[in-house]
């Protein structure tokens, strides 16, 4: 999993190319994160007790792990994570360009 929950993404390819957002959700199993305010889908809800009318609401739909590059917040370049391991033999993720830790972990 190179994305986490909390993470600033920027989209790669597609319909939100080179928008960013933060991660609300991953999913391991399917490869798949919602973010936050991208990828959004309308979607019909029926009349119930909490929503009396019903109606279009927006909502945001997974995306494709493999279009999303983390922010890095040293440089702010989405150039993608190395993931070195620590004396301690933790993961560490790392800017591909500029070398920040991103996080640790
Ligand atoms: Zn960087």
């Amino acid at each position: 999993m190179h994305v986490r929950k909390g993470d600033k993404v920027r989209v790669l390819s597609g319909a939100e190319k080179g928008k960013e957002g933060k991660i609300l959700k991953v999913f391991a199993r399917k490869n798949r994160a919602i973010v936050e305010g991208l990828n959004l889908i309308k979607r019909h809800t029926k009349p119930s007790s909490r929503n009396q009318q019903g109606g279009i609401i927006e909502k945001e739909a997974a995306m494709h792990l493999s279009n999303l590059h983390v922010v890095c917040p040293g440089c702010g370049e989405a150039s993608g994570v190395k993931r070195i391991r620590d004396d301690a033999g933790r993961l560490q993720r790392h800017c591909k360009a500029c070398n920040e830790t991103i996080s640790t972990g």
